[in-house]
């Protein structure tokens, strides 16, 4: 009965895995599959799949129907939902038990209508991409008549619908039917095999202009325009690329390759690709690096034709225009032959690429409302591009699209194909930056060596924008000694000091003249800058620039660039060199400004509140003294709110109040002023804070208190950090009472975990902290030290910690009394890290809790754990599912765990455990006087293993169950065994 039990048991898991995208896909799949494997029958599947039904009714009736049939049926039914719906395993499904190999049906195909059947699942996918030429061949030959194409080309049917439509009327119609479907789909492939592409010489030349201007845009990197161009050949580093959660495992890192490539697909139906990473992760310079190599045909070659587009410079297109316009007037122009181009886009859709860089830079928010499908007909630009994404446009054109993830919500979510996350740079990214950048070798080093001088700036330059100003301002740098950068506000004060002095290097001002020196350069670009923010405006005309009295003068400064545009627009137009130098101008503006509105800096802080209500930027709006034009053209519109800008403006708006900059502004605005917006920041955080810590529910009786971070949290945490104000820490800290506190899924990386231990160090009792699945790294391991006292269990799992991390790491925690438990799931550990864990069990002897499941520990590994094992006498759990450790490993756990009095639960799922690991702790069984649960599911154990448990079981009584499931075991044996003893769970 096992398979039938976890289908009911899991009834409402599977239920929301299969409609929780609201697309009938995966159920579709699902009965695909079980179609082709005979477990359904023709009529059981319409009874299932009855269009026009709610999506959850007709899974409901599925899973009903499986349960009914019986254990086999339920082994496969998991097996297609494993199959379709990969990461439903990750999520909490439990599939162990079900068969995993669906290919082999066993049965030989006689007939054609039979192999619709049988492979169905491959079929529906072949057909999706020559569908029109199977209709055109079943007209012809007689068997479909119009009405049966309109009715499987109705519009609603998502492409594979289609296809799935197509099968069933070809069954409908017959053998003959089928044969001609079969033999046309056999034709198809193989000519597509030889797909050759006769190119017109107008198309050649189209191409070869495109791509030359495609490489003459991206061969440079724009941050450099200011002091020096340089060549993106030169600088280029690869920054940490992952599948967004929820997308299948691929082993190995990310190329720039795989973000179009088939890889961590999770809607096979989408066209669009999102590569999402925060303000400054290099989410434009990595489509730079896609556009040259494409350019030069050495990546992306499958693509013939690409066409990139900066949201940021489609904000300034006030013309409605049609995609055709869209690709010849904003990327290139073909001299002759429009339309027959245009029409070999049409036709190859494949063949094609578009890039959308910084969709959270479009002034409008995602919409999926307003629908465009001919490509031919004008719209507003905004209604193109969300079309396009969505697929309703162009469809079967790939589209890469960057983003901060902030702006991605989830009704644009459901449209994509995947989703990538950009991390920055690795350490070792770090290291090749700052050599690339200096090419001489003793400055690198230099540089190199007072980064690992200074760990939180360290941190700092995962984030590549900051590991590009700190190699920029080296000789800052250097020249700082202990006054060396901490945070991000220190960070750009170092680049604007850099570059005004840069402005006039002869009269070089001493001591901190050299603000006042420029104050109203700073100023006027403050205002530009300010401004713009608060209209979500990064592209500024003359004209604007001209308001804020910027003059020819400030923008030799190098803050301004030419800004670039592939459109034939003739003025010139500027953009900051990059969007958190314009943040962090307007908030230079908001601190030495007197011009600004009073309630300025709490609307800006409250701003955080506001998010999605589409008020925020109108409402900022108000606090600005003079509304730009393009502001105002904005008005009535749907205002997306730039939250993600707002808050970082905010942070370095509490950067430069900090006490530690103040004199810096002395002499540039009164000290009154100074004192009184220093008072309303320290207000907007308190009140901020306390606003999360009033929503903690009460616990449970006999449960912990326990705190879920809201959306803002970490923001606030980073805004005290700047401050770096001890007393500000404590104060916000001081309310903040709970047992638990969970980070999970909150975007964490270095720069992060160095504001989270600055503030969390000054909690009055311990916390556990839980940072599972974020980008801690070690580096960011590293900046968590200063807090590891006041955690009593640290939760990391997944987030890319390896051994040297983990070195650190327990270095530190072995001096820390509260520190009890810990658990890395699914990080880059080896054997390299147990030496440090065996280290802990030795000294620390309240340690309770020690998870270390998916690494990479072997039997050495495991052997290096007995070693602290042997000597620990507090130990309660521990946990190494999914490593390596066989019998060898299990012996060496077993010997050292023989008459544990603390071990609770032992967990070696997924080992490699044959029956002499099983022997080994059977005598763990017989001898432990606490051992309640131990799990040996998916392991190697045979009968005679499990025999040698049954024995020690018969001798203890405390041990609650022995999981067993998928070992080498047969039906009738795993029977017998549950007979002679219950607590083997199988
Ligand atoms: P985002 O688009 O995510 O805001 P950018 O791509 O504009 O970030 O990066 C900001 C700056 O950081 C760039 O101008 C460049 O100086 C530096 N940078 C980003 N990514 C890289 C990279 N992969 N290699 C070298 N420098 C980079």
């Amino acid at each position: 009965m096992f398979n039938q039990e976890l289908v009911l048991k899991q009834r409402a898991e599977i239920l929301h895995a299969l409609c929780s995208s609201g697309s009938t896909e995966h159920l579709e799949r699902v009965l695909d599959i079980l179609l082709s494997q005979g477990e359904l029958i023709w009529e059981e599947y319409q009874s299932i799949q009855v269009q026009g039904r709610a999506l959850y009714t007709n899974v409901r009736q599925l899973l009903d129907l499986v349960y009914t049939k019986g254990e086999d049926t339920c082994e496969f039914f998991l097996a297609a939902v494993k199959q379709v719906l990969p990461e439903a395993q990750g999520a909490g499904i439990t599939f162990s038990g079900c068969c995993s190999n669906l290919e082999k049906t066993g049965e030989s195909q006689c007939t054609s209508i039979q192999t619709l059947l049988t492979q169905r699942a491959s079929l529906v996918t072949k057909i999706r991409a020559c569908i029109d030429g199977a209709l055109e061949a079943l007209v012809e030959s007689g068997h479909f008549t119009s009405a049966d194409c309109d009715e499987v080309l109705l519009p609603i049917h998502t492409p594979s619908q289609k296809a799935r439509r197509l099968l069933d009327h070809v069954r409908s119609k017959g053998e003959s039917a089928a044969k001609v479907l079969l033999h046309y789909i056999h034709e198809s492939e193989s000519s597509l095999n030889q797909e050759k592409w006769t190119l017109s010489k107008e198309f050649s030349k189209y191409r070869k202009k495109l791509s030359s201007s495609v490489s003459a845009q991206s061969c440079f990197l724009s941050s450099y325009g200011g002091t020096s161009h340089m060549p993106l050949d030169e600088i280029y580093t690869e920054g940490q690329l992952e599948l967004a959660n929820g997308c299948a495992d691929l082993s190995g890192a990310l190329d720039l390759d795989n973000i179009v490539s088939a890889a961590g697909t999770v809607n096979d139906e989408a066209d669009t690709v999102l590569v999402s990473g925060e303000a400054g992760s290099g989410k434009s310079t990595l489509l730079q690096r896609l556009h040259l190599l494409w350019a030069r045909g050495v990546a992306l070659k499958g693509f013939l034709l690409l066409f990139p587009f900066s949201c940021r410079r489609l904000n300034s297109e006030q013309r409605e225009l049609s995609v055709q316009e869209l690709l010849f007037q904003h990327c290139c122009w073909p001299d002759k032959e429009q339309e027959e181009i245009f029409q070999f886009i049409l036709d190859h859709p494949h063949l094609i690429l578009f890039s959308f860089d910084g969709l959270d830079e479009l002034k409008q928010g995602f919409s999926d409302e307003h629908r465009v499908c001919c490509p031919t007909q004008r719209a507003p630009v905004h209604i193109l591009l969300f079309n396009l994404l969505q697929g309703s446009l162009m469809k079967g054109v790939r589209k890469v699209v960057t983003s901060r993830p902030d702006a991605v919500g989830p009704m644009l979510k459901k449209h994509l194909r995947k989703e990538v996350l950009l991390k920055g740079f690795s350490p070792s990214g770090i290291d090749c930056f700052v050599k690339k950048h200096h090419r001489d070798p003793t400055v690198a080093a230099k540089v190199l060596e007072s980064l690992q001088m200074n760990t939180a700036l360290l941190g700092l330059c995962h984030s590549p924008v900051l590991c590009w100003i700190v190699s920029e301002c080296h000789k800052e740098l250097l020249g700082c000694g202990e006054g060396s950068p901490q945070t991000i506000t220190d960070v750009y004060l170092m680049i604007l000091q850099h570059f005004l002095q840069h402005q006039s290097p002869l009269k070089s001002t001493v001591g901190l003249g050299w603000l006042q020196e420029h104050i109203k350069a700073v100023l006027h670009l403050g205002q530009l800058a300010f401004e713009g923010i608060g209209t979500s405006c990064y592209i500024f005309t003359d004209t604007d620039l001209e308001t804020c009295y910027v003059t020819e003068k400030d923008i030799c400064m190098g803050f301004l660039i030419l800004s670039k545009d592939m459109s034939s627009t003739h003025s010139k137009r500027y953009e900051f060199l990059h969007v958190t130098i314009q943040c962090f101008f307007a908030a230079l503006f908001i601190v030495l400004s007197n011009n600004t509105d009073r309630s300025t800096i709490h609307k800006l802080f409250e701003l955080q509140n506001m998010k999605g209500t589409g008020l925020s930027s109108t409402w900022f709006m108000g606090c600005i003294p003079f509304s730009d034009q393009q502001g105002q053209g904005l008005e009535g519109e749907s205002v997306i709110a730039e939250t993600s800008n707002l808050q970082i403006t905010a942070t370095f708006v509490s950067g430069l109040l900090s006490q530690r900059h103040r004199n810096l502004w002395l002499h540039c605005c009164s000290s009154a002023v100074m004192e009184k917006k220093v008072r309303q920041v320290v207000k907007c955080l308190s009140k901020g804070m306390h606003k999360h810590f009033k929503s903690i529910p009460q616990p449970v009786e006999g449960e912990k208190k326990s705190m879920h971070a809201m959306p803002g949290f970490v923001w606030l945490i980073k805004c005290i950090y700047e401050m770096q104000e001890c007393k500000i820490a404590k104060d916000a800290m001081s309310k903040l009472e709970v047992d638990h506190l969970k980070l999970t899924y909150c975007n964490i990386g270095p720069v992060e975990c160095t504001a989270l231990a600055y503030a969390l160090q000054y909690l009055r009792k311990p916390v556990g902290l839980q940072l599972d699945y974020n980008s801690v790294g070690d580096v960011g391991v590293e900046q968590l030290l200063p807090c590891m006292h006041i955690c009593n269990s640290l939760h990391l799992r997944n987030n890319n910690i390896t051994d040297e991390g983990i070195r650190k790491l327990i270095a530190k925690g072995i001096q820390c009394d509260n520190f009890q438990k810990i658990a890395l799931f699914n990080n880059k550990l080896t054997d390299a890290c147990t030496l440090h864990f065996s280290l802990l069990l030795k000294t620390k002897q309240n340690f309770l809790s020690l998870r270390l499941g998916n690494n990479n520990i072997t039997a050495e590994g495991a052997k290096q754990l007995a070693e602290g094992l042997k000597f620990n006498h507090s130990l309660r759990y521990l946990g190494l599912w999914g490593n390596k450790i066989s019998d060898t490993g299990a012996e060496a756990l077993a010997s050292a765990l023989e008459g544990s009095k603390t071990l609770v639960w032992l967990s070696l799922v997924g080992n490699g455990v044959g029956s002499a690991g099983a022997y080994a702790l059977a005598k763990v069984i017989e001898s432990s006087t606490s051992l309640e649960e131990l799990w040996l599911t998916e392991n190697c154990i045979t009968k005679a293993g499990v025999e040698c448990l049954i024995q020690a079981l018969e001798r203890n009584t405390h041990v609650k169950s022995v999981w067993l499931r998928n070992n080498d075991l047969s039906w009738e044996e795993v029977e017998e065994m549950t007979r002679y003893e219950s607590r083997l769970i199988f």
